[in-house]
């Protein structure tokens, strides 16, 4: 048992997080992860999830979870470095590789845990990181963790990054230029073609996170694909945990990067990792989405994505910079925001209220994320009552 003043101490600091808005009133699901799901016992069509080309609930991945669960068990044991890992591990890793076209690729037991690993193996002190504003927390906590100095450029603002490359070159060891591809709270897309332009001109190294990026643009090969800069590109970060539909992380990039990264990063040498079945799962993910059924669905979801996004402008919401499946509807109010989400979710639609400090005050939203399993009705039920409760709230 704790304390009395322990409880107190985090008893009043919680109690502050629920004024402000900011505890996580987490929802039940009661099944698997689809374009619909139950949660709390309803029925619900789903745009909270990162399951864009419905892979989450496949049956191949199931299937081929259960196989090696059966093969090599449940539990990996130990550590990988310590007691060895399951062949299956090293097929994956290949597999990793091919995806990103890399000469190799190291798994990680999830995206934030390739972040906070990766990062400081690749700087020091005497080095920088240049990070743009609106990157992931997982980035910014593996930045932290490093002992390199860190400036941070505007959101995706080349010019701003040249005059900040500009003003470094020659005072430190190397630099690191670090971005998403697919911002994840906005869906737009890292100019990628300029900064690996910049990163050539400064010899400046180039670290892409594209969680949001792979199973989606590229014909599914992610934001490098999609500009034809992957060879630009060092070190190409991602994780299993969107597209994907399962969990998991992954760097490709050269052997020796990739050796040294693995003997070097505490979050894979520290940390055991997931079920064989999830390396499996996993393994069959990455074949379907190099698959021309892969193209196929993400064909599909850019279909409804686009369809969505156009109808949302029609209707007359703000969705932003988005020019990708993941789609914000900026309100600009936390109250309205949250009221259009619970009011959706009566509804039987599940999108998430996105507020402050996730976002910055005046562009508080909702987000939604479309999927290559949506139908066309599942749109148009939600545009509807978007439509509808837009003008009741007086959003639109
Ligand atoms: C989701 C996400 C991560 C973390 O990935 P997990 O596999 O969920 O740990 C890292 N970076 C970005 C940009 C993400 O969107």
């Amino acid at each position: 048992m704790a304390k009395g003043w322990v409880k107190d101490l985090y008893g009043k600091r919680l109690k502050e997080l629920l004024e402000r808005g900011e505890y996580w009133e987490i929802k039940k699901l009661m099944g698997p992860t689809g374009p619909h799901a139950i949660v709390e016992g309803k029925e619900v069509i789903m745009f909270a999830t990162n399951n864009y080309l419905n892979l989450a609930n496949d049956q191949r991945l199931k299937q081929a979870a259960v196989e090696a669960i059966e093969k090599y068990g449940w539990g990996p044991g130990a550590v990988w470095a310590i007691a060895g890992f399951h062949e299956i591990l090293s097929e994956l890793e290949k597999k990793i590789a091919e995806f990103k076209r890399t000469e190799a690729g190291i798994f990680f037991p999830t995206g934030y845990a390739t972040n906070v690993g990766t990062i400081p193996t690749l700087v020091e002190t005497g080095d920088l990181i240049l990070s743009d504003q609106l990157n992931h927390g997982s980035i910014i906590d593996g930045i932290r963790l490093s002992r390199a100095e860190k400036i941070v450029y505007n959101h995706c603002d080349v010019a701003d990054l040249e005059d900040k490359l500009r003003k470094a070159h020659g005072k430190y060891n190397k630099i690191l230029i670090i971005t998403d591809g697919v911002f994840s709270m906005d869906g737009d897309i890292a100019p990628l073609k300029d900064i690996s332009k910049l990163a050539e001109e400064y010899n400046a190294i180039v670290y892409v996170d594209d969680a949001h990026g792979e199973g989606v643009l590229g014909e599914g090969r992610g934001t490098p694909a999609h500009f034809g800069v992957d060879d630009k590109i060092d070190i190409h970060m991602g994780t299993f945990s969107k597209a994907l539909g399962s969990s998991g992380g992954m760097v490709g990039s050269d052997r020796e990067i990739i050796e040294y990264v693995r003997n070097t990063a505490r979050s894979w040498l520290l940390s055991t990792g997931p079920s064989p079945g999830a390396i499996a799962a996993n393994l069959k993910a990455l074949e379907i989405v190099m698959s021309q059924e892969g193209k196929e669905r993400v064909r599909r979801l850019h279909e409804n994505a686009n369809y969505f996004r156009k109808e949302l402008q029609s209707i007359g919401f703000n969705t932003g910079k988005s020019e990708t499946p993941m789609i914000p509807v900026i309100i600009g109010d936390t109250k309205k925001a949250r009221e259009l989400a619970k009011a959706l979710f009566d509804d039987g639609i599940f999108v998430v209220p996105i507020v402050y400090p996730m976002v910055p005050r005046g562009t508080e939203r909702t987000r939604n994320e479309v999927s290559a399993g949506h139908t066309r009705e599942d749109l148009d039920k939600t545009l509807a009552a978007y439509e509808k409760w837009g003008k009741k709230l007086g959003i639109i």
